[in-house]
């Protein structure tokens, strides 16, 4: 067994933005790092293949950081997870480092999808968040990777200090005009450590407010599906065809491996020995062990110097059944489809009473239907929900 689901992260920013705890550092344009940086991924894929971690791949997705900011290192890394032969490679970009050359050596390289993290269309709002591009370059950068025939995908935020319901609807417009066929919508975080989260504390700037969130949110779903795109997770809408199917695999249990600074991979009790043999120094294996998640805590010129997966420093989390269980009933609740028949029939062999119990109760308050699937008191509270099934993982007394 084998995981077809590979991640690669890198870790490399032109600068920092205000909001932002992702796993990625400003770094000088044309710093000798990425390529080395990018030479290391490259080994870890090979160790990876030859091990037999991975063994074909049905999707590949570059995140970050910026991908589009490592330059022709990106293009290499495509091109060597193409040969693995997925039918679907998505590369994260920036509007400001996703030149028309870039994007077209990445599509022949074989990216077939860009997520280009545009967050909105209003300079002021661009200029707030830290971002290092501007509205007119984000449209621009859709319209190239539209015209090159990608299958693209834009990152929203709303509720960000600044923005007005006008603002918001002019970015939602100017995104679907843009004839992109996927958009994802978030609202702003305030995560601990950031400019943002010190300004809250000194009152320098008002913490998000979940009002404005469930309007903006309201209002995105009303404008996307009128437009044809389809609510499929709680933050994606996507046109026919247009679905990220990597994203899928995360939200339907598949085992996936992230290479790079702050990757992180899951694998399931079948995978577990390779998994054991690969990376020696997560220690013994609990006999309970169904699922096994690891993050890379690596740093980036450490790993650039030692990219063996066997030196990488690593965190490790096993989960038992029960826990894997209610993982995926929790993820399986961000889907509009609902959750899994077969995964709820799995789940009550080993819950038994307290599954019925769990679902019946978020039934009866509204957060799911009698499909199972999520109630659009599910989409707007979906802390509650998850954290209801999650409850799951460990049996009540
Ligand atoms: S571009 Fe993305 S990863 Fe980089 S700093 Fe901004 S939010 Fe973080």
């Amino acid at each position: 067994m084998s995981a077809r689901v590979l991640y690669l992260h890198a870790p490399f920013c032109k600068r920092k933005c205000s909001y932002c705890d992702f796993a990625s550092f400003a770094t000088p344009a044309g710093d000798p790092l990425m390529a080395s940086y990018g030479a290391a991924l490259l080994r870890q894929i090979d160790e990876a293949e030859k091990i037999g971690l991975i063994d074909g791949l049905d999707t590949a997705y570059v995140g970050g950081g910026t991908p589009t900011f490592m330059g022709g290192s990106t293009v290499e890394l495509v091109e060597r997870i193409a040969a693995l032969g997925p039918s679907e490679v998505t590369v994260e970009a920036n509007p400001d480092s996703a030149s028309l050359d870039l994007l077209s050596n990445l599509r022949d390289a074989g990216a077939t999808r860009i997520s280009m993290g545009v967050q909105s269309l209003d300079d002021g709002e661009l200029r707030m968040l830290g971002r290092v591009h501007d509205a007119q370059t984000a449209l621009e950068a859709l319209h190239v990777a539209v015209s090159l025939g990608l299958s693209v995908s834009a990152d929203l935020m709303c509720a960000i200090p600044l923005q007005t319901p006008s603002s918001w609807l002019y970015t939602l417009g100017g995104v679907i005009g843009a004839g992109i066929g996927h958009v994802s919508v978030y609202p702003l975080m305030i995560e601990e450590g950031t400019p943002f989260f010190q300004a809250v504390e000194a009152g320098e700037m008002p913490a998000p407010d979940d009002g404005d969130e469930a309007a903006r949110m309201e209002e995105a779903a009303a404008i996307l599906t009128a437009h044809g795109y389809e609510r499929y997770e709680v933050a994606s809408y996507a046109r026919p065809g247009r679905m990220c199917r990597h994203n899928l695999s995360y939200w339907t249990g598949a085992s996936y491996l992230g290479i790079g600074a702050g990757a992180a991979s899951m694998f399931g009790h079948d995978e577990i020995p390779l998994v054991a043999d690969a990376f020696p120094q997560i220690g013994q294996v609990p006999a309970n062990a169904h699922r096994i998640r690891l993050s890379c805590k690596t740093d980036r010129r450490l790993m650039a110097e030692n990219p063996s997966l066997a030196d990488q420093v690593i965190d490790v989390e096993f989960l038992n059944e029960r826990e894997s269980l209610a993982e995926d009933l929790m993820l399986g609740a961000r889907m509009a489809r609902g959750l899994d028949r077969d995964l709820v029939s799995r789940s009550r062999d080993v819950m038994g009473q307290e599954l019925d119990e769990c679902l019946a109760g978020l039934i009866d308050d509204g957060y799911l239907d009698d499909a199972l699937a999520p109630t659009e008191k599910g989409w707007l509270l979906g802390n509650e929900l998850y954290g209801r099934l999650w409850d799951l993982a460990e049996a009540a007394d």
